[in-house]
């Protein structure tokens, strides 16, 4: 009986049988990507013990992934760099490779598969990346699995999407429960002892060759050659499991107390971990572990009935309620939807009421029409916009609040609210460095009305749909600072 997961996170993608003597597990490392804190590891771990067999890890990155940039492949190459060190002790083989010519990846898994015994592969409710699992499972002669570790609600144990917050909130606090007795192993590694493998076949090294140490410490020069958007730099931040954990701990020490504040622009007070828990570089179970461990708190306090409100369930701290519930029910809202549909990127997902309202008001006057240049080179006549842009584009991230603003304006500033809608799909999945996940589209629908509700009076443009101005933000909010950087 293999374990290493719950049932629950674990689906079989194939019918095929295990190859009980193939010369390796294989784990797909595409969404989780860390060396702890990962039931999919876990998963592949427990099936190189039952078939003692060594266990390889293949942490590709492809160069033609939607919006492929410098910004986000610069990222996903220092977690690589980060796992590379976390397994050099571990009796595991970790293959980071890269993919440096269109196409150049095809038929590595099947190449891998006709050594494996099985391959476990990260699940997500990212669709190219659910895709691309599938799309293998059909091309090899073995079992494929795929392991959900989105968040902390196993995605299989989700009916169906849920319209509105309220409505998922009160699921999770009848359901989330019992999910949280299967807590991942924070050292997979402690005391495992494996067959080792020191090498994969040359047929695979030669043609898919892993980075070296001199690419994984400094992948400028190897990116910069890759067929991939160079406008779009890298930025700041550095991606990897030990940045993610550096950021988390720096938040829980100076951030969350003042977290209740962070719409204020110049507090800056929200975690921004919204990249590393993108790109699995860190798992929500590590950060309300460590949140946990700051508060005294551990599942056995939560609120034995469900309350259905934000406060007063997880028993933690005002802050950490604020902060638990964006973290849990609002990331894990959007990937529910778009494991349950597959109109979460489009017009036709938005709720009726507000295509309807939004439709109505198409031919309203709009105070200015700027195409979708000018919007990216941040030339509107509203400074304030025009900073929130200019931080996306340097620091691939905009401050929550003014992120509402950001996504609001654009709707006055488009022919139809159709178009609009297109364009902020697409300028926050290429800019922004959390952007592509269903956390994005969720949030674009929420511009538009999604999980929102009707709003009274009717404005031009807007409708029903709540409005936001930058002059009302102005006067609310602290950010003479914030403004003074970006602008
Ligand atoms: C137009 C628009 C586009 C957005 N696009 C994205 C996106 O591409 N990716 C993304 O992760 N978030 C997106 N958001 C939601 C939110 O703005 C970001 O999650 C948040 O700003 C990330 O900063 P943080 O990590 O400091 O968040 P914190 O406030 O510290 O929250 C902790 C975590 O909770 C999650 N979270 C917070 N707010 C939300 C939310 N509203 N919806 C879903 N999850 C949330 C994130 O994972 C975040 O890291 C968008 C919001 C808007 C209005």
């Amino acid at each position: 009986m293999i374990d290493g997961a719950p049932a629950i996170r674990v689906a079989e993608v194939n019918a095929r049988p295990v190859r009980r003597d193939g010369a390796f597990v294989l784990y797909w490392m595409i969404a989780n990507r860390r060396a702890r804190s990962s039931f999919p590891l876990e998963r592949a771990i427990a099936w190189a013990k039952e078939l003692d067999r060594p266990l390889v890890i293949l942490e590709p990155l492809r160069c033609d992934y939607p919006f492929a940039s410098d910004r986000f492949h610069r990222f996903v190459v220092d977690g690589m760099a980060d796992n590379a060190r976390a397994f050099a002790g571990a009796p595991v083989l970790h293959h980071p490779w890269v993919e440096r010519r269109r196409g150049e990846g095809r038929g590595l898994i099947e190449a891998l598969a006709s050594h494996a015994s099985v391959i476990v592969a990260d699940d997500s409710p990212i669709p190219w990346l659910r895709g691309m699992v599938r799309a293998a499972a059909e091309r090899v002669p073995i079992r494929v699995e795929r392991v959900d570790h989105h968040g902390l609600m196993p995605l299989r144990a989700t009916p169906r999407a849920f319209p509105v917050a309220h409505a998922f909130r009160r699921f999770l606090q009848k359901e989330l429960p019992a999910h949280l007795a299967a807590w991942p192993n924070d050292d997979p590694f402690a005391h495992l002892v494996l067959p080792r493998l020191r090498a994969l076949p040359r047929e695979i090294t030669e043609r898919w060759p892993a980075l070296d140490r001199d690419e994984l410490r400094d992948p400028a020069a190897l990116i910069a050659r890759l067929p991939i958007d160079h406008t779009i730099g890298a930025i700041e931040d550095r991606g990897g499991h030990t940045a993610a954990r550096a950021r988390l701990a720096a938040f829980l020490e100076d951030g969350i107390d003042r977290y209740p504040n962070r719409s204020h622009p110049d507090d800056d007070a929200s975690s921004r971990l919204s990249s590393w828990l993108h790109f699995g570089h860190v798992s929500s179970h590590e950060v309300l572990g460590a949140l946990g461990a700051r508060e005294r708190w551990t599942p056995a306090k939560i609120a034995k009935k469900p309350t259905g409100t934000r406060e007063g369930w997880w028993n933690v701290s005002d802050a950490g309620d604020a902060f638990l519930d964006e973290l849990v029910t609002w990331r894990e809202l959007g990937a529910v939807r778009c494991a349950h549909t597959d109109d979460f990127m489009r017009w036709e997902g938005l709720p009726a009421w507000a295509r309807e309202t939004l439709e109505q008001h198409a031919r309203d006057p709009r105070p200015a029409l700027y195409d979708r240049a000018r919007l990216v080179r941040a030339e509107t006549d509203d400074p304030v916009w025009n900073a929130a842009q200019r931080q996306l584009l340097a620091e691939g991230r905009i401050q929550n609040y003014l992120r509402m603003l950001w996504g609001k304006r654009v709707l006055a500033w488009t022919a139809h609210p159709r178009e609009a809608f297109d364009l902020l799909v697409e300028l926050n999945d290429r800019y922004s460095i959390d952007g592509r996940d269903p956390a994005s589209w969720l949030n674009v629908g929420w511009v538009f009305g999604a999980y929102d509700r009707p709003w009274a009076p009717k404005r031009p443009i807007y409708g029903s749909v709540r409005y936001m101005t930058s002059e009302s933000a102005k006067r609310k909010l602290r950010m003479k600072r914030w403004l003074a950087k970006w602008s």
